[in-house]
Order: structure tokens, then C-alpha cells, then sequence
């Protein structure tokens, strides 16, 4: 069942978004050669703490790891996909990209968020990369609205990026999300036939998510089991918004 919220919920739901993006600004800016990714986490870890919120990512499991995830942050550097964990030994150099996912628990209500940055000088593949999937996921956003339907965001993703010669990663979906980080429905970055494709209607908080390869789409995971890599060892891409659908149209919580 996909939960629909009403107006005070959604509030809610904005000041945990407002703090992701707070958050991710900050970090954005700290991003560059020498830079740990460990030194990233600590200072999200901090300005969690410092409002009140609690990390969702931290202590966070699944049934396929089976292990707590022991960080606020995922990084994910080059041709790792999504789930990279912070790491003092993992400094940053001249050329690399990095996703930086995050989420927060407020007030009962999560808010999820990722943006990818370049450090310094970086390909101008690597630099499309991330412009077609950041672009995927406005035009997806744009799809957010009453009377679409799922189907309307992943294929507009899918479409975006496969006309841009990159390609989807499909082990990894977005989500609805709300008292939980986690909640119906899935959102896939391509038009899964097999699963369904609810009416979006008013109320609805999406999370969106792109995950785009510059190679082939294909992934598989680190024996830590948690960080996701390409096969081809091309770079990947990795953007997210947390999305309301109101009757006047998508509404961004996790953006100013
Ligand atoms: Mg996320
Ligand atoms: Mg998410």
C-alpha cells in the first residue's frame, strides 16, 4: 500500500529535507583533492547530531547483508555505484567523482537525498555523466504530479539516459518514503513491465533516484556486501530528490 500524507505530514517531511540538503550543501562544498571521505562523514554525523535528527543510513540492514550499515553518509567514488562506506583510506584525488547519499530521521519522518561531485579536474565524460543524470532526474521530478503514473518518472529516466548513450542500473530503485525510509513503491529507473504502475495522486512522497552507468549497466557487489560497482569498472552517477506530489505539482522537499 502506498501511504499517502497530508499537509502536516508533508511540513514534517520538509524540515527532514531541508536538513538533508543542508547537510549535502555543506559537504558539496568540502569535496575536493586530499579530502577523506571519512572527513565527510564526521561532519554529517555532527550536523545530524547538532539538529537533532537521527542518521537512517546508520544501523540500517537488509536481509541480502545482514550486517548493520556503520555509516551516516554512502560514498561512492568512480565506478562504485551506491553503498560505498567512508573510509580514511579513501582520499580524494583530481578526476574522481563521488556520490554522497544521505538521510535523516526527524520528528518521526525521513528525508533521503544523493548529489554526485566532481574533484577537480574531471573527464568530460565524466562531467556529462553527471549532467544527464542530474538532468534525468528534474525531468523525472517534472513527471511528479496527480494523474501521471509511476511509469511516466522511469520511463522519463530511462529515456533521458539511453538517448544519452548511458545506461540504467536496474538492481537498485527508488522508493516511496515517509515514517519509514523505505515504503511503496518501488520506483525503477526503466519501465519494469513485470511490476506495477499505480495513478500518482496528491500525497504521495517519492524518492527519486537515477543510478546511471557510463558503461554497461550491469553491477555487482563488494564482498563487504554492501558497495555496489559497475562491472566494466566505468564510472557511475547518482542524484536524488525527495519528492511530494501536490495538487499544484511536484514539490522538492529536500531543496530549499
Ligand atoms: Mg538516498
Ligand atoms: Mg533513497
Amino acid at each position: 500500500m502506498i501511504v499517502r500524507k497530508n499537509m502536516a505530514e508533508l511540513e514534517k517531511m520538509r524540515c527532514s529535507g531541508l536538513l538533508v540538503w543542508k547537510i549535502l550543501d555543506e559537504l558539496r562544498r568540502m569535496v575536493g583533492e586530499g579530502v577523506s571521505t571519512i572527513d565527510l562523514e564526521v561532519t554529517a554525523e555532527k550536523m545530524m547530531t547538532d539538529a537533532g535528527a537521527r542518521p537512517a543510513f546508520k544501523g540500517y540492514s537488509t536481509p541480502a547483508t545482514g550486517t548493520k550499515f556503520p555509516f551516516v553518509l554512502c560514498t561512492s567514488v568512480n565506478d562504485e555505484i551506491v553503498h560505498g562506506m567512508p573510509s580514511q583510506k579513501k582520499v580524494l584525488k583530481s578526476g574522481d567523482i563521488i556520490s554522497i547519499d544521505t538521510g535523516v530521521q526527524l520528528n518521526g519522518y525521513y528525508g533521503d537525498s544523493a548529489i554526485t561531485v566532481g574533484v577537480g579536474e574531471v573527464s568530460p565524460e565524466a562531467r556529462r555523466l553527471m549532467e544527464v543524470t542530474r538532468e534525468s532526474l528534474e525531468m523525472a521530478i517534472e513527471k511528479a504530479r496527480p494523474g501521471n503514473r509511476l511509469f511516466d518518472i522511469c520511463g522519463t529516466v530511462e529515456r533521458h539516459v539511453t538517448a544519452n548513450g548511458f545506461s540504467v542500473v536496474r538492481e537498485f530503485v527508488g522508493h516511496g518514503i515517509g515514517t519509514q525510509m523505505h515504503e511503496e513503491p518501488q520506483i525503477p529507473n526503466y519501465v519494469d513491465r513485470r511490476s506495477e504502475n499505480p495513478r500518482l495522486k496528491e500525497g504521495m512522497v517519492l524518492a527519486i533516484e537515477p543510478m546511471v552507468n557510463a558503461g554497461k549497466p550491469g553491477s555487482r557487489v563488494r564482498p563487504d556486501k554492501w558497495t555496489a560497482v559497475t562491472e566494466d569498472g566505468k564510472y557511475s552517477a547518482h542524484f536524488e530528490h525527495t519528492v511530494a506530489i501536490t495538487a499544484e505539482g511536484p514539490w522538492v522537499l529536500t531543496r530549499p
